[in-house]
């Protein structure tokens, strides 16, 4: 297999055409996988006049090894091997890019692959192996003279890339270094990753956005492929016209300016783009199928794009990147792609990120887990997660990649440990611990009509934090105390439009309703941040965390504010109604708040309607300048709460939904508690109530910490009502408190608040 080294770099490329028929006839030949695999190589090396073809493929123990090869020693096929990361081909396999240099032998990842002989070869073209982007291995070509290639050589070869990612997954082709070492493709694979919700979920993997796998790759007849490829484009532009009319519709203020206009307007321009169009005819020419040719074109704009130092391009790829996948669906008749969700089977969503509405459009019945690769315990997609009960694990390199839709896997949200196509030890002990859990369940449930009291007889107030129609039964199960925090964004956010009065006053006087005697906290509209409204006009900010959000928003457009105050005076005739406001900053803020709640009030009574038996107005306390005004802020209110969540973000300089730091500070820290306390010594002395509604709420160790500290009301998501209220009832308040206070005043030596609490848990038999 030893090339002409020294008359071949002359030849000229005969081109992806010629290349292509030859792909074709090889793969129609009969013949069996390894001679197929060594006839492509062959073939490809001639067609682009390269001196060297090689094909590496994965293996199941992450290490690349060469199967054919022409122009390398011929020797070295399944001897040399390559740890993913290493050398030319191990970079191109890690990174998922194409690696394109005249010079391979002083390139900064260069490593000699022993056995090989690859020394006299200057230039290196290398294109990753992949199958709905699960990394399969990597196909590279070398030359004696140095030159960097064309565009069109690397185009050629991501197409022979494109047709051989198809051979190594058909799973014919055998490794034979390593004994007893499958390929990579659907072997079992665990990774650890963050926990970010409890609980465990067992069942098929559902893609959020499904990956379709082209698998017809040559054309039979071009006229009949560029009919087809017409169809398509016109459904795809007509669905994405439709699109935009949709979201000129939806414009509250029926105005075409935003952010969000901007970009399903540029996305309509792609759509119409004749450029694109022309690319992917120009691949039916050459051969390939409409699909094939669309992938080619999608997987050349991503190099393009990859490449451009313009920014607003770069963001633009995602843009692309989904019209090809729904050119693609189109082409394919794969509908959504999704593997059915509405059968109630169990099943599991992944995504690399996701909002926290998108994943309510899945059916709640089967949903059991969800694994991200960018979120924090306290994203909001996280907290709607953890609010429906599911197990989230975040941060888990490469699973995403290597999962397909219909896959076997099982999210550990109490280790954080994902086990993608599990064996079958690892699936049956998962069963034993449901098992487990269930008696957990069940022990919690039992404590449910149990009053949340310490040993020495201190009630703590356990309530709940929910937001949609689904939390409401979690009420009456959960035995909790009532509603601490009602988050009103949420229906907003799941909406197509801005919710109406009449609408949002009957969803009110539901969650009223549902609590019964029981109180319940409404927050007024916390969007912005992280939480956007698809049909409301924002800013583009570079900081959303610290910009036009919550009150801020409600201040500057009043009528908004107004429309949700009204229909919560209403829903909430005849009883107590309870407001408070998220992201205060001046206790001014709140001011202007209640000029606009006593105008509402009036204009109820001056239409002859009742009003609430009385109004508490509330304050949430989740900037740090909150902290140097407390005395102004608990004269003007009735009751304060602190949002953990935004107070830590914003001490700790920290953004919340950065997948980077989620683990990088704790708020069980000293400055963090000590915080926290001066805001309860406040409220005492103000003799203001006082609650806490953050998810350090929710977790058993740091509940005990807020105790310590005198908080007595605490809210939490559903699924920690019980294992709380175990916690409260094996603790002795004032055992804790002393415990406690003395940590956060540092007067117990070098051990970490973490370390303290659990040690004093472990003591006294506290279950955390
Ligand atoms: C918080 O910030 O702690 C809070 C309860 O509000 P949210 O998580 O909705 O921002
Ligand atoms: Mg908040």
């Amino acid at each position: 297999m030893q090339a002409d080294r020294d008359g071949v770099a002359a030849a000229a490329p005969t081109g992806p055409r010629v290349l292509l028929r030859h792909l074709r006839e090889a793969m129609a030949d009969d013949l069996g996988p390894q001679e197929r695999l060594d006839r492509i190589v062959q073939q490809i090396a001639t067609a682009l006049g390269a001196q060297v073809c090689s094909v590496y493929v994965l293996r199941a123990d992450e290490v690349l090894e060469l199967f054919a090869t022409e122009g390398l020693a011929a020797d070295a096929v399944h001897r040399a091997e390559l740890q993913v990361g290493s050398g030319l081909v191990g970079t191109i396999a890690a990174t998922g890019h194409p690696l394109n240099t005249a010079d391979a032998q002083n390139h900064p990842a260069f490593k000699y692959i022993p056995g090989t002989k690859e020394d006299s070869f200057k230039s290196f073209l290398g294109v990753p192996m992949k199958r709905g982007g699960r990394p399969l291995g990597v196909l590279a070509v070398q030359t004696v003279k140095a030159q960097s290639f064309t565009e069109e050589y690397v185009e050629a070869l991501e197409t022979a890339a494109m047709v051989l990612s198809d051979l190594v997954a058909s799973g014919q082709l055998q490794p034979l270094a390593v004994d007893g070492v499958g390929l990579d493709a659907g072997r079992p694979l665990s990774r650890k990753g963050t926990r970010l919700a409890s609980g465990i979920g067992i069942g098929r993997a559902v893609l959020h956005e499904p990956r379709i796998v082209v698998t017809n790759f040559f054309n039979q007849d071009e006229e009949a492929e560029s009919r087809r490829l017409a169809q398509a484009i016109q459904a795809v532009r007509e669905s994405v016209d439709a699109m935009v009319l949709r979201g000129f519709d939806d414009d509250p203020e029926g105005s075409t300016e935003g952010d969000h206009m901007e970009v399903l307007e540029s996305y309509r321009m792609f759509a119409h783009d004749r450029g694109w169009v022309r690319r992917i005819e120009a691949g039916i020419a050459d051969g390939l199928t409409a699909e094939a040719a669309t992938e080619r074109t999608a997987q050349e704009n991503r190099n393009a794009l990859m490449r451009s130092s313009d920014s607003y391009l770069r963001e633009r790829l995602h843009d692309l990147d989904d019209l090809s996948r729904r050119l693609l669906r189109e082409l394919t008749g794969h509908g959504i792609g999704k593997i059915d969700d509405t059968d109630g089977d169990p099943f599991i969503v992944l995504a690399s990120t996701m909002g926290a509405a998108e994943l309510l459009d899945y059916q709640r019945a089967g949903l059991q887990g969800l694994v991200l690769e960018e979120a924090t315990p306290t994203s909001h997609v996280v907290i709607v997660a953890r609010a429906l009960g599911i197990a989230v694990v975040g941060a888990v390199g490469g699973i995403i990649a290597r999962a397909e839709s219909g896959d076997r896997i099982i999210v550990d949200g109490e280790t954080g440990v994902v086990h993608l196509r599990p064996l079958e030890e690892i699936a049956k002990g998962y069963d034993e611990r449901l098992v487990f859990r269930a008696e957990r369940t069940a022990r919690f449930e039992a404590l449910r009509d149990e009053p949340a009291v310490t040993r020495d007889g201190e009630p703590v107030d356990l309530l709940l934090n929910a937001g949609l129609t689904m939390d409401l039964p979690q009420i009456e199960a959960t035995g909790a105390k009532g509603i601490g925090l009602f988050r009103t964004e949420l229906q907003f956010m799941i909406a197509a439009r801005l919710p109406k009065v009449a609408e949002q006053t009957r969803f009110y006087r539901s969650v009223l309703e549902a609590a019964g005697d029981k109180p319940v906290t409404f927050r007024t509209l916390d969007i912005g941040g992280d939480k956007v409204l698809p049909y409301l006009r924002t800013l583009k900010e570079d900081n959303p965390a610290l910009g036009w959000r919550a009150i801020r928003l409600s201040i500057d457009r009043p009528g908004l504010l107004r429309m949700q105050l009204r229909a919560l005076l209403k829903a909430s005739v005849g009883r107590p109604l309870r407001v408070k406001l998220p992201m205060v900053t001046m206790v001014t803020e709140i001011d202007q708040v209640k000029v606009l709640l006593d105008r509402e009030c009036e204009a109820q009574a001056r239409f002859g309607h009742d009003l609430p038996t009385s109004i508490e107005l509330g304050a949430m306390i989740e900037v740090p300048s909150m902290l140097f005004q407390l005395d102004e802020l608990m004269e003007r209110v009735d009751f304060v709460s602190i949002g953990s969540n935004d107070l830590f973000q914003f001490m700790a300089a920290s953004d919340r939904t950065n997948s980077y730091l989620a683990n990088r500070f704790n708020p069980l820290s000293r400055p963090f508690l000590r915080a926290l306390r001066d805001i309860a010594r406040s409220a005492e002395r103000n003799e203001t109530e006082l609650q806490l509604c953050g998810e350090l709420a929710g977790e058993p160790l740091s509940a005990m910490a807020l105790m310590g500290i005198g908080y007595r009301k605490i809210s939490m998501p559903p699924g920690s009502v019980g294992p709380v209220k175990e916690m409260v009832r094996s603790v002795e308040m004032k055992h804790l408190c002393d415990a406690v206070n003395d940590a956060v005043d540092g007067r117990m030596g070098t051990q970490t608040m973490q370390e303290m609490l659990t040690d004093y848990a472990d003591q006294h038999g506290v279950p955390v």
